[in-house]
């Protein structure tokens, strides 16, 4: 059985998972911020597509009040990274799906509209957990 979804609508998928400055090893980094989804979505739409708060909330599927709160934590966050020399790390929330007739097991980023069939058998049997991937 799928687990129920929260209305939130996300439809970016961030190409690079980390970002650190050129150069230094990740152990001698000073610190690390990490954006969640949410407050990546909110700065693409708001920021690089310029929408109003009240449309980045209607695209999402939450109010503004929540538009703002991501926007300034998102800003708090990038804004430390860049000042401080932090690295910038996306969670990324991933399904795991696991097929009770084959035994595949494969995942994809938190969907909107889940799976609802294995991948390699066209089962219906398969179940799903939520995995917030370390990278
Ligand atoms: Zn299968």
């Amino acid at each position: 059985m799928p687990r129920p979804r929260s209305s939130r609508i996300i439809k970016c998928d961030p190409v690079h998972p980390y970002f650190k400055p050129r150069g230094i090893p990740l152990k001698d980094l000073a610190g690390e911020v990490e954006l969640t989804l949410e407050e990546l979505e909110t700065i693409r739409l708001y920021n690089m597509e310029g929408l109003s708060q009240t449309k980045v909330g209607e695209n999402m599927g939450i109010s503004q009040t929540s538009v703002s709160r991501h926007l300034s934590e998102a800003h708090k966050k990038l804004a430390t990274a860049l000042v401080l020399g932090f690295a910038i790390r996306i969670k990324h929330p991933v399904d795991i799906y696991h097929c009770e007739s084959c035994g595949h097991t494969w995942k994809y980023l938190e969907q909107v509209t889940p799976e609802s069939s294995c991948e390699k058998c066209n089962s219906e049997k398969i179940h799903t957990h939520l995995h917030t991937s370390k990278n």
